[in-house]
């Protein structure tokens, strides 16, 4: 397929004119004009790259690319090296960041709570991309932690009464602690979230809502491949997606 009807095929899908983003999202570095093979991945980092090269990538799609606000915008260094292994081998990179959270059928936030059996109830937090629901059965907070574990392949870490039972949930993939607090006025059973910073245990410890850190890179991988293997399906393209691992 051409590049240009895969740039606008992924930039309605995702919807990407309605969000307020912290980067640029869909096509970041243009390649090839033509589109075989995709391999998708959470992060662009040189290693994802490397790999999608010597899988004979066209393009390269990720939910953590470039040009973050904030940043030096100089291409020196790790960028520049970036940037120059996929222009050397003339391969395109898409990015789509809150847009792919925020899908309701391949974002990152939907993938996750389906693979952990919850319903989702309603959204909340900044452009609606946090999500509440309920368990379809009621675990403990010790079962519904070996469930991350199983389910996610990473020992998540557990703030809250290991017995406490578990019925109202909500989550939001990657480094979205800040929104906790609105987790708790909502009067759910527990924030799963991928990051967690200090003042969070002790916000656990006094609201008795439980705090589940279950790593960025972990909550993060399956909008990308969900999205990855849409557009396989729909276009007949090759796509593979690569976990570069991160324990973070
Ligand atoms: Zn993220």
């Amino acid at each position: 397929m051409r590049l240009k009807e895969l740039e606008s095929y992924l930039d309605l899908l995702l919807d990407v004119s309605h969000f307020r983003d912290y980067c640029p999202n869909g096509l970041q570095v243009e390649g090839r004009s033509e589109i075989g093979t995709i391999i998708s991945g959470v992060t662009a980092s040189f290693e994802l790259l490397q790999a999608a090269i010597e899988e004979n990538a066209d393009a390269v799609l990720v939910h953590h690319g470039y040009f973050w606000r904030g940043e030096n915008e100089c291409l020196i260094g790790m960028k520049r090296r970036r940037i120059a292994l996929l222009i050397t081998h003339d391969v395109s990179l898409f990015a789509y960041h809150l847009p792919l959270d925020a899908h309701p059928e391949m974002g990152n936030n939907s993938q996750l709570g389906h693979r952990l059996g919850f319903v989702e109830t309603d959204r909340f937090g900044e452009q609606n991309i946090a999500v509440h629901g309920s368990l379809s059965q009621v675990v403990t907070l010790r079962e519904l932690g070996v469930l991350l574990e199983r389910i996610l392949s990473r020992r998540p870490l557990v703030i809250g009464d290991e017995a406490k039972p578990i019925r109202r949930v909500a989550w939001c993939t990657g480094a979205a602690q800040d929104y906790f607090d609105e987790a708790i006025r909502m009067g759910v059973d527990v924030f799963i979230t991928g990051e967690i910073s200090e003042k969070n245990v002790h916000a656990a410890r006094e609201s008795g809502v439980a705090f589940i850190s279950a790593g960025h890179h972990a909550t993060e991988r399956y909008g990308v491949q969900a999205l990855g293997e849409h557009v396989a399906q729909k276009f007949g393209i090759t796509h593979q997606f690569i976990d570069v691992d991160n324990p973070v």
